[in-house]
């Protein structure tokens, strides 16, 4: 049996650019849904619940046919947010300076500085995360090559899938943002910025080499 992580922060922990109750709802209520079915999905088949989540998505072909697309959509709802929640930091208590100062660190600066520099980085991610049609993600990941992409994905398919690593993620289905943001979309996507964990990025991104 999977199981649902603890956030490493309270819910009220992201205020003002997430609110208490997303951050409630999306973990409480949404997550839980994608947990439980995903255990569900998996109950007849105890070869695979022996595996990692990540593992059953990196290879999908393993999979028989029936359980495919469950595994897609809910094992990939529940690793996806479990990863979201890592890349996220809690900063209601720092100055609004602190806040707004939020860049890249260590070596996936370096990285991110030799393939757009951070403003175009910056300006690249929004586009992914506007332009996806519907509900999904946008990503920066790592490629087999060890080259960044930023990509977007549909509904809960994950760069694991397609070889990638995440190094970054924001989820954009309504869900995420709509109590708080209602339609505007690029409105939630330009509070993102101040709650990213950098610290965590760069640590994923060494674990990565
Ligand atoms: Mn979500």
């Amino acid at each position: 049996m999977f199981t649902l992580p603890k956030l490493p922060y309270n819910y009220n922990d992201l205020e003002p650019f997430i609110d208490e109750q997303t951050m409630l709802v999306h973990h409480t209520k949404h997550h839980q849904a994608y947990l439980d079915k995903f255990n569900a999905t998996l109950t007849d088949y105890p070869d695979f619940q022996q595996k990692t989540a990540e593992e059953l998505l990196e290879n999908l072909d393993d999979l028989p046919q029936e359980i495919k697309q469950a595994v897609i959509n809910s094992g990939g709802g529940y690793v996806n947010h479990s990863f979201f929640w890592q890349i996220l930091r809690p900063v209601s208590n720092l100055s609004k300076q602190e806040q707004l100062e939020n860049y890249p660190q260590g070596e996936v600066a370096k990285k991110i500085d030799e393939v757009w520099g951070y403003e175009q980085f910056k300006e690249k991610f929004s586009q992914a995360a506007v332009s996806q049609f519907g509900s999904g993600w946008a990503w920066l990941a790592i490629d087999e090559l060890g080259e960044l992409k930023i990509l977007s994905s549909s509904n809960q398919d994950s760069p694991l899938s397609s070889k990638m690593k995440p190094l970054l993620a924001l989820d954009v289905w309504e869900h995420a943002y709509y109590l708080k943001y209602q339609n505007k979309r690029p409105e939630y996507i330009e509070n993102f910025w101040p709650v990213i964990n950098w610290q965590k990025v760069e640590e994923i991104f060494l674990r990565t080499k």
